[in-house]
């Protein structure tokens, strides 16, 4: 048994090396997209099912909206750059959930929730902007799957494709922790530095393409340190926000809307 599933993560390694379109870098991705994002459909549903969504109200309307400028962006520059594959299974959704955590996320193949919580700290559609780019660069750049360690990944890989896995409340709580689902601020796993910093910039050059003035991540990340203190909000316990990270942030933001200027946009909405 060992010895099958082993050969079956040879066999998806071997296929699933895969250059990041973002970056450039060879990331090794040992369960490919197709298999993986059925499971994410179906985590995203449940999750929903579970939570109150919130629909034809000014803001719900302001997450989908902007939702769809980011995800058209990446659709943009993925295409520009030859890599118009890259979202062929993706299936985008944006929800506003009611919630009080200062948190949203994004699952692979497009999937995310913005909490109520977090509209205060946003304050505008160009800070929502900042959040949802910022969480769709962790999907596309497959963060979640390199957050797992390597047993969580045997499992992964050897059931991937079969969505009886996720009948497992443990494996449910596994796949959650790697993605950022829920709000359970014990076992929410930090991304790491790298991926963060992959993430700022990715999120950073989306915005921009979106028409969004990318000096607003620099503002949302500054309200966000602020927050910190004594009960950091559930966002922070993922994406710690320090002098440095918004420094980097604003040393990229010429090149973010450089590459904007590529697509015709030369005038960012604050
Ligand atoms: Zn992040």
């Amino acid at each position: 048994m060992k010895k099958q599933i082993t050969l079956v993560l040879l066999t998806l390694m071997v296929f699933a090396c895969t250059t990041n379109p973002f970056t450039g870098k060879k990331t090794l991705a040992l369960v490919p997209n197709s298999e993986i994002l059925p499971m994410s459909f179906q985590q995203y549903d449940q999750f929903l099912s579970e939570h109150q969504v919130i629909n034809n109200t000014v803001d719900a309307k302001m997450v989908k909206k902007v939702g769809r400028n980011i995800s058209l962006a990446a659709k943009r520059y993925l295409t520009a750059n030859g890599y118009a594959e890259y979202l062929k299974n993706y299936r985008w959704e944006y929800n506003l959930v009611k919630d009080p955590a200062v948190n949203a996320w994004c699952m692979p193949g497009g999937k995310i929730v913005v909490y109520t919580g977090i509209l205060p700290v946003t304050k505008s559609e160009a800070g929502l902007a900042a959040v949802m780019g910022h969480e769709v660069a962790h999907a596309l750049a497959n963060h979640g799957q390199q957050r797992m360690s390597a047993g969580q990944l045997q499992a992964l890989g050897a059931v991937a494709g079969n969505i009886a896995f996720m009948d497992d409340p443990e494996n449910q709580a596994m796949f959650n922790v790697a993605y950022g689902v829920g709000s359970d601020i014990g076992v929410m796993k930090p991304f790491s530095r790298s991926h963060e910093s992959e993430a700022d910039r990715i999120g950073l050059i989306l915005m921009a393409i979106a028409g969004y003035d990318p000096v607003e991540s620099v503002n949302l990340w500054e309200r966000m340190k602020q927050l910190g203190g004594q009960a950091p909000p559930e966002i922070l316990s993922t994406h710690p926000s320090n002098q440095t990270r918004i420094d980097n942030i604003k040393s990229w933001i010429p090149t973010a809307k450089a590459e904007a200027k590529k697509f015709g946009v030369t005038s960012f909405k604050k």
